[in-house]
Order: C-alpha cells, then structure tokens, then sequence
C-alpha cells in the first residue's frame, strides 16, 4: 500500500496529541503538589506534617500527613487549594540542622542520584538516529510502491494536480474566429463525446489522437477548449514541457496520472499542448540526458494503447514541428488524424477582430478590415495582443474609446518594436534618414515590390529607423524575382549611406544578416541558382531541436560548397550594384527624402508617393 504524503503527516500529528494529551495527564495528577517556600517546608516540619522526602540535588520532594491549604497566583486570581505534596529547593546556603531535624521529626528521606539513569542515556544518545532511520524507511517504501517517482511520489501526484487544469469549459465554436475547414473537421469528435453509444451503433470509426498542427498563437488551444465546450466534457489539459521540467523520473508517472483522472472522468478530453518536448524522436537527441524525455513518451505511447474501443476519452495534442515527432506516435490508434492550423487570412484576421473587439468601448466608424490588412502574418494570439495594446492607449489618453489612431500605433508597436527614448546626434540622425530612404526609394522605384506604408527614423526595438512594407494582400508564394528584389532593398540602406558619406555604418548589420539568410535559402532550400541546380541542402536550414544551426554532416562536396558560397555571393552582389545604380541614377530624390525623415521623422506612404513623385 501507498502512503501519500498527507496520510503520513497525518500519523505524525495523531502521535504528538497522543503526547500531549499524556502530559496534560501528568500535569493533572501535579494537581495535588505545590511548590512551597522553603520556609515553609521547614515550618511544616516543626509541626510534624511532614511525611517522607526524596533528595535530588537541591530539589527536595515529598509527602504531608496532612493536607495543607496553599494560596496561590492564578491569571491574576488568588486560589487556595488543599495539596497533599509539595516540591521546594534547597538554599545555596547550607542548612546544617536540616538532616538532625529530619530525623528528629521521623521523616522517611530517600536521595536519587543526580546523574542520569542508564535507559535515558542511551534514548536520548539513540532518538536521532531513530528519526532518520524512520524517515529513510518511510521513504524507501514509498519508492517501492511508487515506481519511478520515488521518494518524489508525493511531488508527482500533486505536480500533476497544479500542472494539469481539469475544467468544464464554456468556450464553444462560436469563440473560435475563422479556421472553418478546422472547426468541421473536429465536428465529428464532438459529435461521438456528445453521443458515443449512438455514434458507434452507426458504427463510425472515431480517432482517438488528434494533432493540431499550427504556429504558436494560432490557437490550437482555444479549438481544443471548444471542442471540450461543444460536447460538454471536462477537459484535461497539461503542456508537455511540463512533464519533463520539474523532477527526472516524474514525467512518467504525471502522464499515468493524467490518463488515470481522464478515464474517471470519461467522457473526456485531454489536450497535450507543445507535444514535441516530449515527442520528439527517440534517440534524435543531443548530447545525453534523453532518458527522462523518452520514459515520458513510452508511457504516452502505451497510455493511448491501453484504451480499449470504448473508451471515451480522445486525446488532442499540439505541435507547430509535426516534422520532429516520434514516427511512433503518428501510427494508427495514435495520433494518426491531423488539424492544419494556418496562420489567419485577412478576412479570419478581420473576424479574429471583432471577436476580441467586444471586449472593449469602440469608437465609431472603425474599420477593422483595414487593421485586418495591414497585419499580415499576425496570429489570434497577436492580434488579441493589438486590442490589448490599443485599449492600454486608449486609457492612458483618457479617451472615451478605442479609436481607429490607437489600433494603428498598437499596430505598429508590435510590429516594429516600441519606440526608444534615447539621445542622438544631428549627424547620426542624418545617416539613418538617408538609410532609411534608401530603403523606401529602392523600393519605390523597383516595381513589383510590397508598397511602403511607413517609414521612420524614431528608434524602435533594436533599429535606428524602420522601414516598413506591407503586401496588398497575404502571400503563399514567394516567386524569385520577387526575392531578388527584397534583397535589393535591403541592400538599399547601405548602399546610400556609401553613396553619400564615402563610407558604411554600422546600422546596416541587421540588414546584412536578413540579406545573407535569404539569398541562403534561395540558393540551398528553393533552388533558384542555376549553377548550383534544384538541390537541397541542408545547409542554411535551421536544426529542428534546437531552432539554431548546427555543423552538421555536410551532404554534398567541397566543390559543392564552394560553388554554394559563390552564388549566394553573387545574389547579393548584383542586388547591391542594381540597388546602387537605382539610387545614383535618382540621387535628387534620395535627398528630398532624407530631408523629408530628418524634419518629420515619420512618413507615411502617401507622403513618400507626394515627396518624390507619383510616377517616380
Ligand atoms: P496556441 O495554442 O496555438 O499557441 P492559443 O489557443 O493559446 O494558441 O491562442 C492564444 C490566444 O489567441 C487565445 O487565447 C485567443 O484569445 C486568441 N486567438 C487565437 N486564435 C483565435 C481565433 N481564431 N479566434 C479568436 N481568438 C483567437
Ligand atoms: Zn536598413
């Protein structure tokens, strides 16, 4: 038999009231002794009331013939009572006439000895020693009954409380803005929780794990909620990284745990959110320590065997790496139904809007479609983020409402960092306006690219200044001239700092970066150099565990590589030429425009469009 924590605790406290209710014992029997003067005793034993005593060092303790009446204080009361014993001490000044006195009035005297006896010696030598042997025993036999987990036993059971939230949720479909083609694909599931006696009878085949593929922020979690919330069901929920952190051993017997409350609970749903902490491949990963990681995932593995066809639980699991998973946990019987999540569309951005909108006092005649727009690549969890932000102005401005002014400064708070105060130079202010309009007149003058909607020289985030493009409408396809032409204008900002003070900065570092990663992947995963061919290598491509590049195994030879770094070489060197002939060619126009960000530091796209030109 297991014993939890709090049974032990509980033994623990029944023995130290056992203690006391014995000594409060003892203090009762004391009733009938008080502690006298010593003046006293020697005064009762002049009248012969004295009846036996016992010598322990300077204590002397002892019977009357008599009962005396004794007064005493008591919370501030006096109270006199009848004592048939009494306790008193003997003076530092010694009474030579005590023993002959003694004697004299027939007292029966019996002296202890001072040290103490031989059996409290060794208890008191022995005691510790007792209380930790019992405390190790106590331990080891909850290792035993426990399995992994251990002396921890009492740490998992109540991890797995704290870690994972078991609810009846009232989120439903309605909730969940967009992701139609996702919300009808997980009809099914809630149609079998609502009813499973009569989902099986049609003899529909109900999956029992389903993954929700999708970018964090999309919300997976939500749509899992809701699915909880259409059927009814409680809802079981833990995220896989908390498996693993807490204690090694513990993530085994937390999943055991979960699975055990959800079958009581049936029907059930429980959602594993991040399961690639625990999923990821056996074996796949780095350096050691992996034990605790696979354990975890074993027992998963054979928790989702062990449901027989009746079970009504179902298992949702989150992931935005279906590509890193354990292939054991994508057979069937497993996770074996997917849910792609993308990150919202405009028109699903518009809706995600307006769900979050009702929280908060809107002004009128806000458009939110034009927010919608501008926000590509937001997710759910961003966009929620936007209102949020735009409410904090709202009320730090003491406004009556949200505006359509701080939807788009919230707006472009996340997407561009907040803005930084900081102290800068006239001459550093002129270099990062002509960065800047570098950047927009390239890409105002190379046709085809994503329109300016604002540029501006007020730090931001990390950057001096930011030029910011956003596309008509979202993109899935990337084609390749479309690149090249992103990397022109990047390249831009550099290549007019050059153009104008003979020499670069270092404000274009980041523009660097952005421009090598990219020609590194149009050359090693999308195969757009001819010389190097439609191939690709694993170079340039981000370690799935580590979300970092590793040096890996390289596929391909030496001449391989070397004709790799000569044409990613070369794309930046001809975005930087053509960046370099467009600005000299248009040198008037750079400098109305970096004029223009030095006094305004801000431009919108209309105003670049009237500063150089319609038809620039
Ligand atoms: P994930 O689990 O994919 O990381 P979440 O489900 O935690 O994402 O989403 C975070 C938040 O974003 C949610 O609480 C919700 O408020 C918001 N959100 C995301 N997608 C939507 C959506 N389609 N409709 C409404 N709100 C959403
Ligand atoms: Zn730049």
């Amino acid at each position: 038999m297991s014993q939890p924590f709090w049974k032990q605790m509980l033994i623990l406290m029944l023995v130290m009231f056992l203690f006391n209710a014995y000594y409060a014992y003892l203090a009762q029997q004391g009733a009938q002794t008080a502690e006298i003067s010593y003046s006293r005793f020697r005064s009762e034993l002049t009248t012969d009331n004295i009846k036996k005593i016992g010598l322990k060092g300077a204590v002397i303790s002892g019977e009357f013939r008599a009962k005396i009446k004794v007064s005493e204080q008591r919370q501030g009361k006096v109270a006199v009572r009848e004592v048939s014993s009494f306790s008193t001490v003997l003076p530092a000044i010694a009474d030579q006439t005590l023993m002959p006195d003694l004697t004299a009035h027939n007292v029966e005297v019996t002296a202890t000895s001072m040290e103490p006896s031989f059996l409290v010696t060794a208890l008191i030598s022995v005691a510790p020693w007792l209380i930790i042997i019992g405390i190790w025993w106590m331990g080891m036999r909850a290792m035993r009954s426990q399995g992994p987990g251990g002396m921890l036993g009492g740490f998992a059971k109540s991890g797995a409380r704290t870690y994972t939230t078991q609810e009846k949720v009232s989120v439903t479909f309605e909730d969940v803005a967009g992701m139609e083609n996702s919300k009808q694909e997980l009809k099914e599931i809630v149609d079998y929780l609502r009813n499973p006696k009569q989902f099986e009878r049609i003899g529909g085949k109900v999956p029992k794990g389903v993954l929700l593929v999708g970018p964090p922020g999309t919300g997976k979690t939500l749509l899992a909620r809701a699915v909880a919330g259409e059927a009814g069901v409680t809802f079981f929920s833990i995220s896989a990284s908390q498996f693993i952190e807490m204690f090694v051993g513990v993530g085994a017997s937390r999943v055991r745990d979960l699975f055990a409350n959800a079958k009581k609970a049936a029907p059930s749903i429980i959602f594993i959110d991040e399961l690639d902490a625990v999923g990821r491949s056996r074996g796949a990963g780095i350096g050691g320590g992996h034990d605790e990681r696979e354990q975890t995932l074993n027992q998963l593995l054979s928790e989702m065997d062990g449901f027989d066809q009746h079970e009504e639980v179902i298992v949702l699991a989150a992931t935005n790496r279906p590509d890193v998973l354990d292939p054991a946990l994508l057979r069937p019987g497993r996770f074996d139904r997917h849910v792609v999540i993308e990150r919202p569309d405009w028109r699903d951005r518009e809706k995600i809007l307006q769900v979050h909108v009702r929280k908060i006092a809107l002004a009128d005649g806000i458009d939110l479609s034009v927010v919608a727009r501008g926000t590509p690549g937001m997710t759910g969890a961003d966009l929620e983020n936007l209102v949020n932000e735009a409410a904090i102005l709202a009320s730090r401005e003491d406004a009556a409402a949200v505006t359509m002014e701080h939807l788009e400064k919230a707006k472009d708070k996340i997407l561009m960092g907040g803005e930084r105060k900081m102290f800068i130079t006239p001459e550093e202010k002129r270099i990062t306006a002509y960065h800047e309009a570098g950047h927009t007149l390239v890409a105002r003058l190379l046709p085809g690219t994503d329109p300016i909607h604002k540029v501006t020289i007020i730090p931001r985030g990390l950057a001096l200044g930011v030029t910011q493009q956003l596309p008509e409408d979202d993109r899935y396809h990337y084609p390749q001239s479309y690149l090249e032409k992103r990397l022109t204008v990047t390249m831009g900002g550099r290549v007019a700092e050059r153009l104008v003070f003979g020499e670069v900065s270092t404000g274009a570092q980041s523009d660097l970066k952005v421009v090598t990663d990219l020609a590194e992947k149009m050359v090693c995963q999308w195969g757009m150099s001819e010389k190097v061919g439609a191939m690709t290598f694993s170079r340039g491509e981000e370690h799935p565990f580590l979300g970092m590049k590793l040096a890996e195994e390289k596929s391909f030879s030496e001449a391989m590589a070397w004709r790799i770094d000569q044409e990613i070489s070369a794309l930046i060197r001809k975005a930087e030429q053509q960046a370099e002939g467009l600005l000299s060619a248009n040198r008037a126009k750079l400098d109305l425009l970096a004029e223009a960000l030095q006094a305004e530091e801000t431009l919108d796209g209309a105003r670049v469009d009237e500063i150089i030109g319609r038809n620039a």
